[in-house]
C-alpha cells in the first residue's frame, strides 16, 4: 500500500509539496479507512509547510481554517485539506487550544490527535507510521485515545461524540480507559455547540450501527444526567439511512422513553435544519394521532402534511411498534399519487372554460381532490367531467 493508491488529485498535491521540498503525508481518516479496507473519505494531508506557503503552491487554495493552519485545494477527486504540522498549548474553554503552534513534526502532530485509529501517517514507500499503536487498535477493533483519555477529553469534549461516532461507523468497542473517561467526562460535553454535536450525532445516526445514538443519552452527553435507554426496545436500522427519518425515529425512541418531551423543541436545540424540524413537527402530530392504516389514509395525510412530515411520522412509528409504516407510504408515494389540487386532471382553467367562476373554481377542486384521495383511479379528465355533471344533475334534483 503506497501513495499510488491515491486518487490522482490528492497524489497531486501531495508531489506539489514534497518537490517543493516539504514533509508531506496522508494522514489521519484516509489511512485508518485504506487499512481498514474501507471506502475511503476525503483525503487529509499534514505537511511541514507552513500555511501561507502552502497558498502560494497552490493558486486555487482556500484558507478554510488559517488559525489551525489548514488550506483546503479543490481537486478533481475531491477537497483536499492540507494542514501545517501543529502542536497546541492548553485548553482552557475545552473546545480550542489557547494556543496552535506551527513548529511541530509529524510525532507531535500526531500525538494531537484524537484516537490512535486516526493518529497514522503514511509515507511514500508504503510505511505507516503509527507511534501510538493504531494499527493494533485497528486490528483489536477498539477507540483509544491517544495519551490519557481524561486529559484528551478535557481538552476537547466533542472527543467524546467522536468516540461514540467512531464506535457505530466501525463497530468498534471503546477500550476500557476510554470508556470509564467518557463517563467521568460527560458533563463536560453542555460546553460545546449544538452545531459541532449535531455533526456527530448525524454521523452515528447514519452509521450501520444507528442504535448507538442512545450511548450519547446513557453516557449522560446529551439532555444532561444519564437516560435510560430502553436496549432493544427501537431499531433505527430498518429506518432508511436518511437523516429525515433516522432523526424522527430517534425522537421517537427519546419520546416514548421520556427523555424528551417536545421533539421540535429538541431539534430546533440541536440546531437542526428548518425543513427537518417543520416536518417532524408535522410528523410527530401525526404519529401521535395514529398513523394510517391504508393506503387512502396515507394520501389524506400527504394531502394535509406533505411527503416528508409522513415519511418522519412512519420513521416514528416503525420504531415504536409499526415496523411496515415506511414501507406502506413508499409504496403510496411510488403510485405518485394526486395529493394537492394541482395534480388533478382538471387544472382550474379547465373549470374555469366550463363556467364556474371565482371561489366556485377552488371549491370544485376540493371537492374533485376529496374523491380522488380515495379513488385515485377516478384522475382522468373523463371521470372528474362525469363527477361534475353528476354534481350538477344532483343539485338540479335538489
Ligand atoms: P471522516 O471519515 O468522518 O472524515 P476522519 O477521521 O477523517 O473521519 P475528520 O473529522 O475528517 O475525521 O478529521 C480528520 C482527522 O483530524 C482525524 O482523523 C483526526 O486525526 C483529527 N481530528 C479531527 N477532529 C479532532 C478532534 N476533535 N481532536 C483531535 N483530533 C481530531
Ligand atoms: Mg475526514
Amino acid at each position: 500500500m503506497t501513495w499510488k493508491e491515491l486518487p490522482a488529485g490528492p497524489g497531486r498535491c501531495l508531489e506539489i509539496l514534497t518537490e517543493a521540498g516539504w514533509a508531506a503525508y496522508p494522514v489521519g481518516g484516509w489511512v485508518r479507512d485504506l487499512l481498514l479496507g474501507r471506502e475511503p473519505g476525503d483525503v487529509d494531508v499534514c505537511t511541514a509547510a507552513r500555511p501561507e506557503t502552502v497558498l502560494e503552491l497552490f493558486p486555487s487554495a482556500v484558507p478554510t481554517g488559517l488559525k489551525h493552519g489548514t488550506v483546503t485545494v479543490p481537486t478533481a477527486d475531491g477537497a483536499v485539506e492540507i494542514t501545517t504540522f501543529r502542536r497546541e498549548t492548553g485548553y482552557a474553554d475545552g473546545r480550542h487550544p489557547d494556543a496552535v503552534i506551527f513548529d511541530a513534526g509529524l510525532t507531535e502532530d500526531l500525538a494531537r490527535r484524537d484516537f490512535t485509529i486516526n493518529a497514522m501517517a503514511l509515507a511514500e514507500d508504503g510505511t505507516v507510521i503509527d507511534p501510538f499503536g493504531g494499527r493494533e487498535d485497528l486490528e483489536r477493533r477498539r477507540i483509544r485515545c491517544v495519551g490519557e483519555p481524561g486529559r484528551r477529553f478535557g481538552e476537547d469534549a466533542l472527543r467524546m461524540f467522536r468516540a461514540v461516532r467512531f464506535a457505530a461507523q466501525l463497530g468498534f468497542d471503546w477500550e476500557e480507559n476510554t470508556a470509564a473517561a467518557i463517563r467521568r467526562q460527560a458533563p463536560l460535553a453542555a460546553r460545546l455547540s449544538a452545531e459541532r454535536v449535531r455533526v456527530e450525532v448525524e454521523k452515528t445516526l447514519l452509521s450501520p450501527r444507528p442504535g448507538l445514538a442512545g450511548a450519547f443519552f446513557e453516557l449522560g452527553l446529551m439532555a444532561g444526567l444519564p437516560a435510560q435507554w430502553p436496549e432493544g426496545a427501537f431499531s433505527l436500522t430498518r429506518l432508511p439511512a436518511q437523516g429525515l427519518e433516522r432523526w424522527a425515529g430517534l425522537c421517537a425512541c427519546l419520546l416514548e422513553s421520556g427523555i424528551i418531551s417536545d421533539c421540535a423543541a429538541f431539534l430546533s436545540g440541536m440546531k437542526l435544519d428548518r425543513r427537518t424540524v417543520r416536518a417532524c413537527r408535522a410528523g410527530e402530530v401525526l404519529w401521535r394521532t395514529g398513523l394510517p392504516g391504508e393506503a387512502g389514509g396515507w394520501r389524506r395525510a400527504l394531502s394535509r402534511c406533505g411527503a416528508e412530515a409522513c415519511r418522519a411520522a412512519a420513521a416514528m412509528g416503525a420504531v415504536t411498534g409499526v415496523p411496515a409504516a415506511p414501507a406502506a407510504l413508499e409504496k403510496v408515494l411510488a403510485g405518485d399519487p394526486c395529493v394537492a389540487p394541482a395534480g388533478l386532471a382538471l387544472s382550474g382553467g379547465d373549470l374555469a372554460a366550463l363556467g364556474y367562476s371565482g371561489p366556485e373554481v377552488g371549491r370544485a377542486q376540493r371537492r374533485l381532490l376529496d374523491h380522488v384521495l380515495d379513488m385515485p383511479e377516478d384522475n382522468t379528465r373523463e371521470r372528474l367531467l362525469a363527477l361534475l355533471k353528476s354534481e350538477e344533475n344532483c343539485d338540479r334534483d335538489r
